[in-house]
């Protein structure tokens, strides 16, 4: 059991005894004054329960509870700790027992529906999961969560419209998430227009999606990108500098395009803008420039070697390179670009996912801006 906690399950199993005694014997009626009568599968479970084997004691508990109004809720409770657990497919068996129930009272039947449909949603079922939440999300009570949840089917299925839909819905209900991912949607829609050469629409979705958040990095560098395709490199550089300025992370990839939209005499003004900017955040920032700037084969830039130094002084194994002397320069500069090019760079902060690229939306965990400059951060 290592994603749960052992009062959880302590919690769950006492429900889950409660709701057979209450099954076998009825409250109100008296108590049995043996537990001999019990069926002999509950002692079985008890015993799988005490020789820590809670998968056996749920599955035996599981075979002995009836639906009646007694037990319904532990029923869901059960279905809800499988899911999380990533048993999925004893969530579906629980859920689609409890439907097959004639005599399932109807709030039952549609709370039993949404579960089944956050079941399917877990086991990647996205079809099924989709018509399920669509049916829940017409019952007023239930609708905020249904669609809440088929706004994430709308995502794994990277259908950004019916996503966007989904979001103005909730935002109607007053339930609506963070505005930055309805326009992470719309930079999406955006990157899609691009994609197909309509730059015209693009410019349109980015233009809504600023009304969404501002700043908003993402869009501002889509917008960049459209800009160099124009020809018009000044305002990609100012745009790409803006949304550098907003989401440090970004400098690993993008600094080579930002010198390359830049004129030559302007690059130590922009590299020395980039150091001042760093160095006011923070030594994280500070790193992911220098690191960046290593990648980029910019060890050698004049602006860079006092902040190069102050980022070796930081990690044991570089500082040591460092002190062998000012002729171990370019040595270190190519230590750290070695270790870059084959490290995993980003992290997702909500889930651990990593990996060399960076992703607006972690593709483990489906969150958004979760991903920071990992191995630059982690050196120090
Ligand atoms: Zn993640």
């Amino acid at each position: 059991m290592p994603d749960l906690p052992l009062l959880t399950w302590f919690l769950v199993i006492a429900a889950l005894v409660l709701g057979i005694l209450a099954g076998h014997f009825g409250w109100g009626k008296r108590w049995p004054g043996s537990l001999g009568k019990l069926h002999p599968d509950y002692l079985t479970g008890l015993d799988y329960l005490v020789t820590e084997q809670p998968d056996r004691a749920l599955d035996m508990f599981l075979k002995l509870m009836d639906a009646s109004a007694d037990t319904i809720e532990t029923h869901f409770a059960l279905g809800s700790l499988y899911r999380r657990r990533g048993e999925v497919e004893r969530a579906i068996r629980i859920h689609q027992n409890l439907l097959a129930r004639d005599a399932l009272a109807p709030e039952h039947r549609e709370q039993a529906l949404l579960a089944l449909a956050q079941d399917y949603l877990r086991a990647g079922l996205l079809d099924r999961a989709e018509g399920l939440f669509q049916q829940v999300s017409e019952v007023p009570r239930l609708r905020v969560s249904a669609l809440d949840a088929l706004r994430l089917v709308y995502e794994r299925q990277h259908d950004w419209q019916q996503a966007l839909g989904v979001h103005r819905q909730l935002a109607d209900a007053k339930a609506a998430p963070p505005r930055v991912v309805a326009a992470h949607y719309l930079c999406e829609l955006a990157a899609l227009a691009i994609e197909r050469g309509d730059t015209m629409e693009a410019r349109r979705l980015l233009r809504e999606a600023r009304a969404e958040a501002a700043p908003f990095p993402r869009a501002a560098l889509l917008r960049a990108g459209i800009a160099e395709r124009d020809g018009q490199l000044q305002l990609a550089a100012r745009l790409l500098r803006q949304a550098l300025a907003e989401s440090p992370e970004l400098l690993q990839a993008e600094l080579p395009h930002l010198l390359r939209w830049v004129e030559p005499q302007a690059h130590e003004a922009v590299l020395a803008e980039l150091v001042a900017q760093a160095e006011s955040r923070g030594v994280n920032d500070l790193k992911r420039l220098v690191f960046a700037a290593i990648s980029a084969d910019l060890a050698g830039a004049r602006q860079l070697r006092a902040p190069i130094e102050k980022v070796c002084a930081m990690d044991p194994t570089l500082l040591a390179m460092w002190r062998a002397g000012p002729e171990q320069y370019e040595r270190t500069a190519q230590e750290i670009g070695a270790l870059l090019a084959h490290a995993e760079k980003y992290r997702c902060v909500e889930c651990g996912f990593s990996g060399r690229s960076f992703y607006w939306h972690c593709p483990a965990c489906h969150s958004w801006d979760s991903f920071e400059a990992y191995a630059i951060v982690k050196l120090g």
